[in-house]
């Protein structure tokens, strides 16, 4: 992945939702099948590193409603390895934190930064949401070995800690999630937030999507080709039924 540095203009963007966010990177090494970047002819292959964000995040706080939500990542993990070095995340959450700013953070959580940074984040406690997205292909492919999840233990530790912690695993895709293995390490606190695959054929995702479920979970390959070119979700509402009255299970949006 080619690492690049550039200026920004200003930290805080604005979602089509109208949502107040912040990244530190553009980019993410994660290669998800099914991200919606994807659609972005210049998403993949590339990371850039947000140098002066910190910078520009101070100037704008100044005059900045403190009751206003930041959401801290939607173009990147505000974790991935790149924060190790750079520690862009860490200055503007300390930032965040002098201006008591509401935030709901999202990441994979499969680094280390977790418990480096754990002693922030419980300082943050008060005003923090951490989102840990659980469907990440090689970690549901580990778990499916009996190995473990770095993102539902770091999930754990900061639900142990009394921070605020929800789950994503989604997409939900029959034959290749494994939600029930999921539910049974995760503390059982913790919500998770599901959807459906949603993807049409003919675009990027779901060529990447075939391929990988062709590869990694060959058996689930008819149903899911089928899910993408009829758009028929039986399959997934069939496996869902299960958890119709689970009340750890959660359609988005988030419930903030
Ligand atoms: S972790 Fe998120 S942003 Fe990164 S590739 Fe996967 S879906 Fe896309």
């Amino acid at each position: 992945m080619k690492i690049e540095h550039i200026r920004v203009r200003h930290a805080i963007d604005y979602s089509p939702h109208h949502h107040a966010y912040i990244n530190p990177y553009n980019g993410c090494p994660m290669d998800c099948p099914f991200c919606y970047w994807l659609d972005d002819p210049e998403w993949e292959g590339r990371l850039q590193v947000r140098d002066n964000i910190v910078e520009m995040l101070r100037q704008e706080l100044v005059q900045w409603d403190a009751k206003e939500r930041i959401y801290v990542g939607s173009i990147c993990d505000p974790f991935c390895n790149e924060e190790i070095h750079a520690g862009l995340t860490r200055q503007c959450l300390e930032l965040l934190k002098e201006h008591k700013m509401p935030v709901l953070l999202t990441t994979s959580a499969t680094n280390r930064i977790i418990r480096d940074y754990l002693s922030l984040l419980i300082e943050m406690r008060e005003q923090l949401t951490i989102v840990v997205e659980l469907a990440r292909p090689p970690f549901m492919k580990a778990m499916k070995s009996g190995e473990h999840h770095p993102g539902i233990e770091n999930a754990n530790l900061l639900h142990q800690n009394g921070i605020r912690t929800w789950t994503t695993y989604a997409p939900i895709i029959p034959g290749v999630s494994d939600l029930e293995g999921v539910l049974n390490v995760l503390d059982e606190e913790i919500p998770v937030y599901v959807e459906e695959l949603l993807c049409k054929e003919g675009t990027t995702q779901a060529e990447r999507v075939k391929k990988w479920v062709k590869q990694d979970y060959p058996e689930a390959y008819v149903t899911v080709r089928e899910m993408i070119e009829t758009q028929d979700y039986t399959d997934y509402n069939a496996l869902m039924k299960k958890y119709e009255r689970n009340e750890r299970i959660l359609n988005f949006p988030f419930r903030i």
